[in-house]
């Protein structure tokens, strides 16, 4: 299994047989030399520093439907806000003091924020904060909105393809919603100029080691610099409300073994990873990850930006959760660093 991984590590290729053989060995110490390889490749480009992103879950209006998502249209239960321009740069005010220096706004789908007012709160962040990066993740939109947010000032963008697999991309998602539209997104931003992120839910239903493979090639091809992994987590009020989890050890895994087919990747240990384990982010850290996001959004609205069950540090202030997570990273001989954090690939 070793000579498997430092091949995988050398050539920076994967076949559907390794991939099959490291998500099935149970042998542990073939996974903890899979760690050890990730995590000495993170440490190469990036030291033992961990990346901050400042998340703002600015809306969970969404006029679409996925099956797996909490804040789905069609959840009757999910108690719909927006929050104001002025909300949304008090978070960045409060973030930036606290040594943030990337802001994350991430959204459902929601009509309400146009691109001018998306544009506009674009420029107006990168006015008040110049030495900040902005990332939007407000989902699918035409080449010409991507367009408009870059040139507002838009740094990076967020959108998981969320499968590779047509099939299985059909069982997770409403027959509107297509895998080939999410392709087209991903491949306008990456030309736009955007630092891209891609990725998917490990463990979502349907998910088999065949369309794992598909994932991986997938991100071969786009070449993305960030990549957004965690598990799946069963959301009660989704058609998916009583489906199993994801589990702690294949998103480690997983972590890793992106981390050693692209080395200069931004690989966030999310709050999924440690919402289904309350050591989740440091292990993902220590399995190749090296960016964490918490959450900035103001305290009244957090419970409500629910796209799974029993999500983490939904009470917390943004101080407190900077806090709690320079902790849990100098415990584990890492440091957050206040930096805005872009991608050391050499061909972004
Ligand atoms: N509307 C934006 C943001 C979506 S929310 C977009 O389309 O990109 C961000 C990510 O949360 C999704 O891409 C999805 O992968 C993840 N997510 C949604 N529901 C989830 C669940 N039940 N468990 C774990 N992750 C989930």
């Amino acid at each position: 299994m070793r000579d498997r991984i430092d091949r995988i590590a050398a050539e920076r290729t994967i076949s559907a047989e390794d991939l099959r053989a490291l998500l099935e060995t149970q042998d542990a110490s073939a996974t903890e030399y899979l760690a050890a390889r990730a995590r000495e490749t993170a440490q190469r480009v990036y030291g033992r520093q961990v990346y901050v992103r400042g998340l703002i879950e600015f809306t969970n209006y969404c006029k679409n439907d996925c099956y797996y998502c909490g804040i789905r249209r069609g959840n009757p239960n999910a108690e719909r806000y927006r929050l104001t321009e002025e909300q949304i740069f008090d978070c960045c005010r409060s973030g930036y003091a606290l040594g943030f220096r990337t802001f994350v706004l991430q959204g459902g789908e929601d009509a309400y924020y146009t691109d001018e007012r998306i544009c506009g709160l674009v420029s107006a962040i990168k006015k008040n904060h110049p030495d900040c990066a902005v990332t939007l993740s407000i989902g699918e939109k035409s080449r010409e909105s991507y367009q408009a947010y870059f040139d507002a000032g838009a740094d990076r963008y967020l959108l998981r393809h969320e499968t590779a697999d047509e099939a299985h991309y059909g069982k997770l998602h409403p027959p509107e919603l297509s895998l080939s539209n999410r392709k087209r997104c991903l491949w306008d931003l990456k030309e736009i100029g955007y630092q891209t992120g891609c990725g998917f839910m490990v463990g979502s239903p349907g998910q088999t080691v065949e369309t794992l493979y598909e994932d991986l090639r997938f991100i071969l091809a786009l070449s993305p610099a960030m990549v957004g992994i965690g598990p799946f987590i069963p959301q009660k009020d989704t058609p998916f409300g009583k489906e199993a989890p994801g589990t702690l050890a294949q998103t480690l895994r997983l972590l890793s073994i992106i981390r050693l087919l692209l080395p200069h990747v931004l690989l966030p240990a999310t709050t999924a990873l440690g919402t289904i384990h309350p050591q989740g982010r440091e292990q993902g850290i220590l399995a190749g990850a090296n960016v964490v996001m918490p959450n900035l959004s103001p305290v009244t609205v957090r419970e409500k930006y629910k796209l799974y069950d029993n999500k983490i540090c939904t009470g917390d202030e943004a101080a407190e959760c900077r806090n709690c997570l320079n902790g849990r990273m100098e415990r584990i001989g890492y440091e957050i660093v206040t930096d805005r954090g872009d991608c050391k690939m050499p061909e972004t």
